[in-house]
């Protein structure tokens, strides 16, 4: 490996674009290849939510390398809309993982809190606490545009000498010693690595190599709540899914008047084709969502669904995302994909540790991440 690799960024989302910005604070040379324009796959379509109120030591320990990069991005310029995050709970036993939680943060130096189900009222003043047993809230979370995020990442990686080629597709690789010549539907683009951030299409980026990589695109769907007349406080971001269990409900403030509510889990287990799936929102979504609202959240003023859409999770078998390489005969393809729902929150440590991978052929910089390459026990089909 030269000094200063050449590294081509397959992907213009969220991960693409932290992975390009690691690499070129770090001196590499980078291109960005991006075949639609930036942030048009997944990363458009998500709701933007950043929390870290999980149970998963580990995955709390990701999402403080994130938070600590979305800090320093935010006194940069990114807005980040601190309305915080509320994950419900409905057993005892959830409760005692919350606890746990909350000292695990606490020791990272995040802010969260136990919230008992009298409680509850206080913080979202419209909602049911029938059935529920409290919840785990951080007051610090809360949601970015990704668009600007990709945006706001791509102006930096520019100012710092990086390329972002917009409308420029892979369509074909020729190893050459020491790297690749990646044939594009424009001129052909020499490099010394290549990282794989397709997304739900790296599975076909990955082809292209001769290598499987098997990451599943699951259709999901999110819906703005128009209401009468803005609430009067914020609605912060509402979860009802705790590993699994619970109605995968979600919903969170967007604007004075306006809410965005999806459905975190899906009925649906076929994959999708990328290129070509129903990206709007089914009437019968929608129904199933107002049953859960009415249920939830019963009195919101004069509410009523609005524009509805939906986007892709790049799932992996284990729900874990792939950073590293497939294969250790292939040093030099780096993935970076396979985030599933939270691909905005966990895209900069993502692109920290795919970075790493490509400089020094292991992560060096966030312990126990090298556990998330894709190895052959976890490269495999999910569902
Ligand atoms: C409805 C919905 C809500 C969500 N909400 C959240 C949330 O609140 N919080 C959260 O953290 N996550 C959320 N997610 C998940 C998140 O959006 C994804 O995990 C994330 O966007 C994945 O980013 P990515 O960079 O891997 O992929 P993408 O954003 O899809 O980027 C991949 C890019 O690769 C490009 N590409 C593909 N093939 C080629 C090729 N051959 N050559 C060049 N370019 C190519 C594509 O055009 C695409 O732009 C949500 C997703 C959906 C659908």
């Amino acid at each position: 490996m030269t000094a200063s690799p050449h590294v081509v960024v397959i992907g213009a989302g969220t991960l693409g674009m932290c992975t390009a910005l690691n690499l070129v604070e770090q001196g590499a040379r980078v291109t960005v290849l991006e075949a639609q324009s930036i942030a048009s796959g997944s990363s458009g379509r998500s709701v933007g939510v950043v929390g870290s109120q999980l149970t998963d030591p580990f995955e709390i320990m990701l999402r403080v390398h994130s938070l600590r990069r979305f800090r320093q991005w935010e006194g940069e310029g990114l807005r980040f809309n601190h309305i915080g995050y509320l994950r419900l709970a409905r057993t005892p036993a959830q409760m005692a993982l919350f606890a746990r939680s909350v000292e695990i943060q606490a020791e990272a130096g995040l802010r969260s809190r136990l919230i008992r189900a009298g409680e509850l009222r206080d913080l979202v003043l419209h909602i049911n606490p029938d059935g529920l047993e409290g919840g785990l809230f951080g007051p610090d979370n809360g949601f970015l545009d990704p668009h600007e995020m990709c945006n706001f990442l791509a102006d930096i990686v520019r100012a710092k000498g990086g390329a972002i080629c917009q409308y420029r597709k892979l369509l074909g690789v020729k190893r050459r010693p020491g790297g690749y010549t990646l044939e594009t539907n424009g001129d052909a683009v020499n490099c010394d690595v290549v990282v794989n951030a397709g997304g739900a299409w790296a599975p076909q980026v990955a082809a292209l190599f001769g290598q499987r990589l098997h990451i599943w695109p699951e259709r999901h769907e999110a819906v703005v709540i128009h209401l009468d007349e803005p609430l009067g406080y914020t609605m912060p971001m509402v979860m009802d899914l705790v590993n699994g269990e619970g109605s995968g409900l979600n919903f969170r403030h967007e604007k004075p008047g306006e809410l965005i509510a999806e459905i975190h889990k899906v009925k649906s287990i076929a994959p999708e084709d990328p290129d070509n799936y129903n990206d709007l929102c089914e009437e019968q979504s929608k129904v199933d969502l107002a049953e859960l609202l009415l249920e939830r959240v019963p009195d919101l003023p004069g509410a009523r669904l609005g524009r509805g859409w939906a986007g892709l999770y790049p799932v992996t078998a284990d729900h874990r995302p792939f950073v590293g390489p497939i294969n250790a005969s292939e040093p030099a393809l780096v993935t970076a994909a396979g985030a599933g729902g939270y691909g905005i929150q966990l895209a900069p440590v993502i692109g920290q540790i795919a970075a790493d991978w490509v400089l020094h052929g292991t992560p060096v910089s966030v312990p126990g991440s090298r556990s998330l390459a894709p190895s052959a026990e976890r490269n495999v089909p999910g569902h």
